[in-house]
């Protein structure tokens, strides 16, 4: 199938306009029209090869939202008009005991990325800074109609990597929870602590960010660049999510956990991050990791979106500002996430 979109051609030059193939769909496959993708930070971590691990050409996003146009003859979740959303994966084994425990993310055959990777027959995935995708229905999620869909589409990344280790380690009523940076995946954070009923602490390095922390959810926000604010919650959290894109010290947030703590980092800075040992056998603490949330949570997640009238705090772009929106999302200058409306795709 005949597809265009931006793409990056190595880790220094400006995303251009790039015409590709998509394979033709499948019986279990479904076509979606590309109304809007959000700038995840990994994008531009990816673009730029700054995890070693980039493949070019590379069409970049999944953070995707569109209208389907057409359905494979056994496809049943979808019909064609109907709303979907694609995000961080489009396959993985389906047989192994992650993906039967609804982790795929964890799959053992490895999952297969929207972008910047090779599906099972070997050929490049492109994402969805383009006009259409082609995935398989299972990995394609269905949208409530009654939210804000430009608003919908950083939930399947920056909304489902914060939804999951929040629910898997019981955030809610009686929880001290703290989320460290307020940007794309940091505010999504915010709002679902804030919506289980925990008791949120934002940090962050930009004191504009304030005003928007507390409207957020933020019961409490704390400027990170003051060791003695830090320092008023030693030993007092119950969970953190660490949601930093680049280097910072996490021994600084570790000290902040009550025994039995959890510290969870979803940032990945490109350099590897240092640990004080006696930061995580004080208080018995745990370090850890998540990576997006497994199909049925995704599903689940933007089920609780449609019902609590949850969305992102999106800013629209056009596609031929790609450049300049990477920089500002740099400088932490967007509120919250930029999403591309794809109406600006030039025709081919
Ligand atoms: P983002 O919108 O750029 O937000 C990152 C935030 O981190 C910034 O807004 C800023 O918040 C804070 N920050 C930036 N530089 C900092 C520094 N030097 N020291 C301390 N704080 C700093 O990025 P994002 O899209 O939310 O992504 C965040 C990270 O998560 C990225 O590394 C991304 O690749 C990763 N990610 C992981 C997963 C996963 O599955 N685990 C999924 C998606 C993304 P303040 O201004 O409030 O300080
Ligand atoms: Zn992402
Ligand atoms: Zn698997």
């Amino acid at each position: 199938m005949k597809s265009h979109g931006y793409a990056a051609h190595d880790k220094k030059s400006p995303l251009v306009p790039f015409n590709f193939d998509r394979r033709e769909p499948g019986p279990n496959d479904v076509v979606v029209e590309i109304a809007y993708c959000g700038i995840c930070h990994s994008d531009i971590h990816q673009v730029r090869d700054e995890w070693g691990q980039s493949i070019y050409p590379m069409v970049p996003g999944h953070e995707i939202v569109g209208h389907v146009t057409a359905v494979g003859s056994s496809v049943t979740k979808f019909k064609k008009g109907d709303l979907a959303g694609v995000g961080v994966m489009v396959d993985s084994c389906r047989i192994c005991e992650n993906c039967k425990a609804e982790a795929q993310p964890y799959c053992v055959k490895g999952m297969v990325g929207t972008y910047n990777a090779r599906d099972y027959k070997g050929e490049l995935t492109f994402g969805g800074y383009s006009n259409n995708i082609v995935v398989d229905e299972k990995y394609t999620f269905t949208i409530s109609p009654k939210l804000n869909l430009a608003a919908v589409a950083p939930l399947l990344c920056a909304g489902i990597t914060t939804y999951s280790p929040l629910r898997h380690w019981n955030v809610g009523k009686g929880k001290k929870v703290g989320v460290v940076g307020l940007g794309g995946l940091g505010h999504m954070g915010l709002k679902f602590a804030h919506s289980f009923g925990a008791h949120v602490v934002q940090f962050t390095t930009s004191e504009s960010k304030i005003e928007d922390a507390k409207k957020l959810g933020a019961d409490e926000v704390v400027i990170t660049k003051d060791p003695s604010a830090l320092a008023k919650h030693a030993g007092s959290f119950d969970f953190i999510l660490d949601c930093v894109s680049a280097q910072h010290n996490l021994n600084d947030y570790l000290n902040l956990l009550r025994l039995d703590g959890t510290l969870c980092s979803v940032g990945l800075p490109e350099q590897p991050l240092s640990i004080a040992p006696f930061a995580i056998l004080a208080n018995r603490r745990s370090l850890s990791g998540s990576m997006i949330g497994g199909m049925a949570e995704t599903q689940e997640m933007l089920d609780y979106c449609a019902e609590h009238n949850i969305v992102s705090d999106i800013e629209l772009t056009s596609i031929d500002k790609l450049a300049e929106a990477y920089e500002r999302v740099l400088k932490g200058d967007v509120k919250y996430r930029f999403v591309i409306d794809m109406a600006t795709l030039p025709a081919k």
